[in-house]
């Protein structure tokens, strides 16, 4: 238990500080719907809960957003982005460990840009 935190990044892109670590401390901005996605899905594994709530859209934001019961999230796969104009969409499976078990989420997300930035609007289990 309790082990140093990896330097890979959680969304499996590399390095945590040359992946979505300059996103997490506001120094870079995504780029597209990936960028958001990975961002989003590493901190969810990091437990950064604000900047879940800050790259949440303000229309559907949950009130009470907490990671209390978040599980330990293993790894991410996306499987398709789509991008049109200031929407986007990414299609992605997430791994987590459940008890003893690994169970995965599938879900489609979207994705709204506005002043230059995006953010998760909502998405479709699958
Ligand atoms: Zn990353």
């Amino acid at each position: 238990m309790n082990q140093p935190m990896s330097n890979k990044c959680p969304c499996g892109g590399g390095k945590y500080t040359k992946c979505c670590q300059p996103f997490h401390q506001a120094t870079k901005l995504p780029r597209t719907p990936e960028e958001l996605m990975r961002s989003r899905y590493s901190a969810y594994a990091r437990g950064l809960e604000d900047y879940v709530r800050a790259t949440w859209h303000a229309s559907t934001v949950p009130e009470n957003l907490t990671l209390d019961d978040n599980p330990a999230w293993l790894q991410l796969q996306i499987l398709a982005t789509g991008l049109h104009g200031n929407r986007g969409y990414v299609h992605f499976k997430a791994y987590f460990q459940q008890d003893d078990e690994i169970a995965v989420m599938e879900e489609q997300s979207y994705f709204i840009r506005e002043n230059s930035r995006w953010y998760y609007l909502d998405g479709e289990v699958s």
